[in-house]
């Protein structure tokens, strides 16, 4: 099996026994990989003594022979640790949000070079910013739209006519997009909007400007979607979830 190299960051770690590690890795050219990494909690000098989650790399690794195997990790060569990003808590429990959204909405040998583009991104945002719900917004827009699931926030899911962004309105998450007052009562999976958080999923270039509490509807709401696309809420979206709201 040939190798292949490419640059990664490691989106999930779980020590396998004494001395291994199973290692989620998202690649720039191979989208997610799931790997083994054989001997990573030796101190050894490939894997520098063991990966840390939300850690980037150049990573050499033999693909698995099925999708139910894992690939072999064979180097992991830290270029990038993101060491600001440890000294503040709610950053990185926001990144750690966003790996996982990642590692469950990707597939493997996938690739997405714009979202790790995005996602390099954020990780040095959010180790040098204080407002990480803005970054963990434009983030989560970004993975939904490279997997195919961004939502329509310019028209009526149900009749398709333009919604205002200064009216109420609803989010149907089954329906992927705005639901218009008019055409409400045909759709019972939704939430309600208000033309704040409406105007900043329409312009989300305008989030720096706006005010916490808008920001933090806006990520609810994709919270909710990831929530009913996954079928499921994780650990870490609850916890951060919780955490943006403590001021
Ligand atoms: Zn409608």
């Amino acid at each position: 099996m040939t190798a292949l190299k490419d640059q990664a960051v490691c989106l999930r770690v779980h020590n396998y026994s004494e001395t291994s590690q199973i290692v989620t890795l998202f690649g720039r050219a191979s989208g997610r990989v799931r790997t083994i990494a054989k001997g990573s909690r030796r101190a050894r000098a490939r894997f520098g003594g063991g990966i840390d989650m939300l850690t980037a790399g150049h990573v050499v690794f033999f693909p698995a022979r099925s999708a139910a195997a894992l690939a072999v990790l064979g180097e992991f060569q830290l270029t990038e640790s993101f060491a600001g990003l440890r000294r503040r808590l709610r950053n990185l429990y926001c990144a750690q949000y966003a790996a996982e959204m990642i590692a469950e909405f990707t597939e493997d040998l996938d690739p997405h070079q714009k979202l790790y583009d995005a996602f390099y991104q954020a990780l040095q945002d959010l180790s040098h910013q204080d407002r990480p719900e803005i970054t963990l917004l434009l983030l989560e827009l970004t993975l939904l739209r490279e997997v195919g699931l961004a939502p329509d926030w310019h028209n009526c899911a149900a009749c398709s006519r333009p919604v205002a962004h200064d009216q109420n309105a609803y989010f149907s998450s089954g329906s992927s997009g705005l639901i218009c007052r008019k055409c409400a009562s045909k759709i019972t999976e939704k939430r309600p909007l208000n033309p704040r958080t409406i105007k900043i999923l329409q312009n989300p270039q305008t989030a720096p400007a706006a005010l916490t509490q808008t920001v933090l509807d806006a990520h609810e709401l994709l919270s909710y979607h990831q929530r009913q696309l996954l079928g499921k809420q994780t650990k870490i979206m609850t916890f951060v979830n919780q955490l943006l709201r403590k001021k």
